[in-house]
C-alpha cells in the first residue's frame, strides 16, 4: 500500500474526482484528502464516507483568515469527530500571497492547532515565505504532524522533526531545476519522510502540463530512491509505516 498524505481531489477542484479515487483503490493507493474551507471540508466528508480507500483531514486554510466566524469553528469542532479524520488540515501560513494580514493568519492557524489537540490529531501544514513564524508557532505548542510540501532547508527540516514533525516531498522533488529539494532530502532521516502529491497541483516533471492526481505517486518515489540510492520497494515500506505511524491508519 502506498498513502498519498496530501491531495484536494475532489470536486471543486477536480472533474473526474470518482474516477481518479477508484483508479488509485485498485493501484492500492490511500489518499488523504485535505479540506481547507467549510464546502470543501463537506466533500472531504462525503468522499471519505462512500470510499475505504479516502481518509479526511479537515481545516481552515490562511485564505480563509479574514472571514472566519465563531460558527465555523464549532462547525469543524463538531465535524473532526467523524471516525474517517485522520488529521487537522490543511492549515498554516502563507507570505507569498500576503503578509498584511499576518497576525489573523497566525491567529487562525493556533486556533486549528487547539482543535487538533482537543482532539487528539496531528496535523497538516502548509508554509509559504512564513517558515519561521511556522516553527515558531508549532514549537509553542505540544502538537504533531506533517509539513507538506517541505520547501525549506535541510536544517530548517531537521528542527521540525525534533519537534515531533514528518517532512511531505511531493512532485518537485522531480522538477528538474529544484537542486535545493534533493540537498535537503538527502539530509534527513527518510523515517520521516512522507510522500504526497498535492493534486491536482505540484504535477511531478513526467506529466507536466497534465493535472496532478496520486497516480503519480509513483514518479515521486522513484525520484525519492534515486537520490537516497535505495530501492523503491523499501522507500514504499518505510514511507508508508511512517503515515500510518503518524496518522494513526
Ligand atoms: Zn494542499
Amino acid at each position: 500500500m502506498i498513502i498519498d498524505t496530501h491531495c484536494h481531489i475532489y470536486y471543486s477542484e477536480m472533474d473526474n474526482a470518482e474516477e481518479i479515487i477508484r483508479q488509485a483503490a485498485e493501484n492500492d493507493i490511500c489518499i488523504i484528502l485535505n479540506g481547507t474551507d467549510p464546502s470543501s471540508n463537506r466533500e472531504v466528508l462525503e468522499l471519505s464516507a462512500k470510499y475505504e480507500n479516502v481518509y479526511a483531514a479537515l481545516g481552515y486554510f490562511y485564505s480563509f483568515a479574514d472571514e472566519i466566524t465563531d460558527e465555523d469553528i464549532s462547525l469543524l469542532d463538531s465535524q473532526l469527530t467523524n471516525d474517517k479524520v485522520i488529521a487537522v488540515g490543511e492549515i498554516g501560513i502563507d507570505y507569498y500571497h500576503t503578509k498584511d494580514n499576518a497576525d489573523k493568519q497566525k491567529e487562525l492557524f493556533e486556533k486549528m492547532i487547539g482543535l487538533a489537540q482537543k482532539h487528539d490529531l496531528p496535523v497538516i501544514v502548509h508554509s509559504r515565505k512564513a517558515i519561521q513564524d511556522t516553527f515558531d508557532i508549532l514549537k509553542k505548542h505540544d502538537v504533531v504532524g506533517s509539513l507538506h510540501c517541505y520547501q525549506g532547508s535541510g536544517e530548517m527540516a531537521r528542527e521540525f522533526i525534533k519537534l515531533g514533525f514528518y517532512i511531505g516531498i511531493g512532485g518537485p522533488v522531480t522538477h528538474k531545476n529544484n537542486k535545493k529539494i534533493r540537498k535537503m532530502l538527502k539530509k534527513i532521516d527518510i523515517n520521516h519522510i512522507l510522500v504526497e502529491t498535492d493534486s491536482p497541483y505540484l504535477t511531478p516533471e513526467e506529466k507536466r502540463g497534465e493535472k496532478n492526481t496520486s497516480l503519480n505517486l509513483k514518479y515521486i518515489i522513484r525520484k525519492i530512491a534515486e537520490e537516497l540510492d535505495i530501492e523503491e520497494d523499501k522507500v514504499i515500506e518505510i514511507t508508508t509505516d511512517n503515515a500510518k505511524r503518524l496518522f494513526n491508519i
